[in-house]
């Protein structure tokens, strides 16, 4: 799945403008900036059923949400921020 407004997949896409406006278009929440502030991303987990968090080795974070009555999403990236805004995307489209 692609951004609309830069083209980039979405497990590729960095923590920037336009990454926050997909997100924030998908949720109807005004804008933020979601995938560089921590304290942001978490009012996105909170649109969701339940989320787990590991990190991987290397110092990645993956970010597992759940969709009520769809099923679990997830993502990683190197900040918690960044994963969160694209599973929460992903979430969303149910890819
Ligand atoms: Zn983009």
């Amino acid at each position: 799945m692609n951004c609309p407004h830069c083209g980039v997949d979405i497990d590729n896409h960095p923590a920037s403008h336009c990454l926050n406006v997909w997100l924030a278009s998908l949720l109807d929440m005004r804008l933020n900036d979601f995938s560089r502030n921590i304290a942001a991303a978490w009012e996105v987990v909170d649109k969701f059923q339940s989320a787990d968090i590991e990190r991987e080795f290397g110092g990645n974070t993956i970010i597992f949400i759940e969709v009520a009555g769809i099923g679990w999403f997830s993502a990683h990236a190197p900040s918690t921020s960044l994963a969160i805004s694209r599973v929460a995307i992903k979430a969303c489209k149910g890819e």
